[in-house]
């Protein structure tokens, strides 16, 4: 479309509103790191039919988000505003301002980098895509680039041997959970990678690889339905060797896709297909999946990504360092360590930051520049305490199982430990009622507003239990 068609594309308050959503879903989704240094310049041009568009002010950014979120981008779209089909990416200026463009980054930060390829690169590596379901592989999620420790070796074995040798007895289907940003995506890729494009390079025959998120599956799923091409969605799905589904909590709730879901996951194993799933619970803690899913799902392989350790954080920031081919000091590592901890995402998210800066103004990283690049992010981060921190915490103090925290259990030492894990959710997180009371087992706001008021009232008339919850918050609030 010409530029000067711009000027007719509309921007209505209500399309403002779904936009303000979508961003801050990114923004929780991907972390505070990662929002700010690609997804914040994005401006909102318009709609046109059924189709969105959206800026980015360089090239770079725009292949970086197209590759990376665009995906994502198109399906909080289309859950906003099922007229939206197609979400554009674009770059060029926009006659509107761009906002909060941080740090000047721009195009010069593409060598710093290694921006992952760009789909279609992507799949030149691999040569022809092998299926039309496989979403890009990202290039540099490979086991090679994987580094192993304490809290992923187990799931990174697991995720070694199905791709050595997919539908072994024990391993199918493989089922690997954990927190956002624990390698969850990597290992599948780096499975997909190895039954396709290495295994292709040794001569092998490569097997056909379904990879997609769950939001994918649905959303082809329901186009389906709607275009009445159930027969061939069926067909396609269930004629590949291995079907990868990522992060299948986003079909809680979603009944008929989860029904669906459950006949092609049959289907597949029944044939002696291999199926990997990820998700951010285990299968047992993944309330709303429908039972006899929920038992398919655990017969085979469940393997858990735990929360990183000191070192396992160090190894990877000493591996991605060497990488980019940036001299990092030992301090600087220790010190990013030590102060990012939700995740690997936002721990590389930080040390990107820090290369591209590196290396826009050529000044060596030190201790120094790295508190001044990281400023923002650093401060966000020790006001910032998550609601997971929280139970965790919580639990750990009370002695009490996690899952108790999202069970239906109403026994007095489960329910209080509980209400003071609610309480210190408000008053820590800058969550909603209903938010904090999704976190908590799907309860209901009230439930969170009653947990509130209880422990305020128990701090005023108890004193050990006043102390207890302040030594609580301040442990919190203090952790590292
Ligand atoms: P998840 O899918 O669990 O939310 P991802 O697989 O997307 O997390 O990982 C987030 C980012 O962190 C990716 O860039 C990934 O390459 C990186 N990462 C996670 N774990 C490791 C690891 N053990 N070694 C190297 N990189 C990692
Ligand atoms: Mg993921």
């Amino acid at each position: 479309m010409p530029a000067t068609m711009e000027q007719d594309i509309v921007e209505t308050p209500q399309l403002a509103a779904q936009w303000a959503r979508i961003r801050g879903r990114l923004q929780q989704e991907f972390g505070e790191v990662e929002y700010r240094t690609w997804l914040r310049q994005m401006t909102l041009v318009g709609i046109d039919g059924d189709e969105i568009t959206v800026h980015l002010p360089t090239r770079f950014l725009r292949d970086w988000v197209r590759s990376r979120y665009g995906d994502r981008i198109n399906t909080l779209w289309h859950e906003e505003n099922p007229a939206v089909r197609r979400v554009d990416i674009r770059f060029g200026q926009t006659t509107g301002p761009i906002s909060g463009a941080p740090d000047g980054l721009a195009e010069s930060l593409a060598p710093a980098l290694a921006p992952p390829l760009p789909i279609s690169r992507g799949r030149e590596r691999s040569g022809e895509p092998r299926s039309e379901l496989n979403a890009a592989l990202d290039p540099r999620f490979t086991f090679d680039g994987f580094v192993v420790g304490k809290p992923n070796e187990f799931a990174y074995a697991c995720a070694r041997r199905v791709a050595e040798k997919p539908s072994s007895a024990g391993f199918n289907p493989l089922f690997l959970y954990g927190g956002v940003g624990l390698g969850k995506t990597h290992l599948m890729h780096a499975i997909a990678w190895e039954l396709t494009t290495a295994r292709e390079a040794n001569g092998a025959y490569p097997v056909t690889v379904a990879y997609m998120s769950a939001e994918k599956f649905m959303y082809r799923f329901i186009t389906a339905l709607r275009s009445q091409s159930t027969l061939e969605f069926k067909e396609q799905h269930r004629s590949v060797d291995v079907l990868m589904v990522d992060d299948l909590q986003f079909l809680i709730g979603k009944d008929n896709t989860q029904e669906e879901f459950f006949h092609t996951f049959n289907a597949l194993v029944d044939d002696g297909k291999q199926i990997v799933v990820s998700a951010d619970k285990s299968p047992s803690d993944l309330s709303g999946l429908e039972d006899r899913l929920r038992t398919r799902l655990s017969c085979g392989m469940v393997a858990d990504l735990h929360a990183t350790t000191y070192e396992l954080r160090i190894s990877i920031l000493e591996a991605k360092a060497q990488l980019a081919g940036v001299p990092v000091p030992d301090k600087v590592m220790e010190f990013l360590a030590h102060k990012i901890t939700s995740n690997v995402r936002e721990l590389e998210g930080a040390l990107n930051r820090l290369l591209a800066q590196a290396n826009l103004f050529g000044r060596p990283v030190t201790l120094e520049t790295t508190q001044e690049v990281l400023h923002d992010i650093l401060k966000a981060y020790e006001r910032r305490v998550s609601i997971d921190e929280i139970q965790r915490k919580v639990a750990e103090h009370y002695n009490m199982r996690l899952t108790d925290m999202f069970s239906a259990r109403r026994a007095r030492n489960v329910a209080r430990p509980r209400q003071v894990a609610m309480y210190l959710a408000k008053q820590l997180t800058s969550r909603s009622l209903p938010e904090i009371g999704r976190k908590f087992g799907n309860r209901d706001h009230t439930t969170v507003m009653h947990a509130v008021s209880r422990v305020n009232q128990l701090i005023e008339v108890d004193p050990a239990f006043a102390e207890d919850v302040e030594l609580l918050r301040r442990m919190l609030e203090g952790a590292p």
